[in-house]
């Protein structure tokens, strides 16, 4: 197969468990990779890429983000989103948004029409109301029943799940996005990882990364820009750089994994949790689906 210049990766969260059956969430994943191999194919960008494959992750109501996210111990649907593009450095999250179909495009907005990165709670709401983005209406009705099918998990796990995307496009560019209903059962205002710029969003000239798992060990380990760092300061590969990461943060007991990719389209997936729904686009063309 010829080599391209693109690669990509998607996860639908490290929350996997063996006892359950994910044919469709991975036959799910690798049509979005596809979709993603022929937009890049067509010369979008990498963040293009991110936003539009998170949205459709969002969406679908398969995962823990967007309208399959869970709700808080108060039973509230509280999302959180970012992105970040490597190519301008330039990044954009929400926190603890509620009523809106896609965080992942309300992050988008706050990157593209403010000079903030971060909107939380109802500045977030009524900033994204003011952009015009679509609303859920009466949450019964919208989200689906994956967020409340995590609750059977063990006494003393926190059940989580989160979506995210990694892109090296044509042009060399690499851009992140990640999105989430964060833990099950999490206390009200609760933020993990996933719209913390370096946490469980980074991209930069080096490496894009988008994590899932526990956040608050993700939160602790700068997860997402330590493997961006590594890479620049210690002159380690993309492998060894994510590798070290989880090490650093199995070794705390945390579980979870991430999904990055490097200015030469190496495509890394490690996981320590049970499983981690996740597909990949490498650039000799090899597309892989799977969860454990
Ligand atoms: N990292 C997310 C959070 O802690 C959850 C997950 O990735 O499964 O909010």
């Amino acid at each position: 197969m010829p080599m391209s210049s693109f690669a990509m990766a998607l996860h639908g969260g490290a929350g996997a468990r063996r006892s359950r059956d994910y044919t469709h969430e991975i036959r799910h994943m690798a049509g979005l990779v596809e979709a993603g191999r022929d937009r890049l194919a067509r010369g979008d960008t990498a963040l293009d890429v991110c936003i539009a494959t998170v949205v459709a992750l969002e969406v679908s109501g398969l995962y823990i983000a967007g309208r399959g996210a869970s709700p808080n111990a108060a039973g509230v649907y509280e999302l959180d989103a970012s992105l970040m593009d490597g190519a301008t450095g330039q990044a954009g999250a929400v926190a603890a948004l509620e009523g809106f179909e896609s965080p992942i495009l309300a992050a988008r907005a706050v990157m593209t029409h403010t000079p903030h990165v971060l909107l939380a709670g109802d500045g977030a709401a009524g900033f994204a109301r003011r952009h015009g983005l679509a609303e859920i209406g009466d949450p019964a009705a919208w989200f689906t029943p994956a967020g409340k099918d995590e609750s059977n998990h063990p006494p003393g796990a926190l059940a989580h799940g989160t979506v995210g995307c990694v892109v090296r496009d044509s042009d060399g560019r690499l851009a992140a996005a990640t999105s989430t209903g964060g833990v099950f059962n999490k206390l009200p205002g609760r933020v993990g990882d996933t719209p913390i710029i370096g946490a469980g969003t980074f991209a930069d000239r080096h490496a894009a990364v988008s994590c899932t798992g526990q956040g608050e060990y993700f939160m602790r380990n700068t997860a997402a820009a330590q493997v961006a760092l590594r890479m620049r300061l210690a002159g380690q590969s993309l492998a060894d750089a994510t590798a070290a990461v989880l090490a650093e943060i199995a070794a705390l007991k945390g579980d979870g994994g991430m999904i990055a990719i490097d200015a030469d389209g190496h495509v890394a997936t490690p996981f320590v949790s049970e499983g981690m729904k996740r597909a990949v686009l490498e650039r000799d063309g090899t597309l892989t689906s799977a969860a454990f």
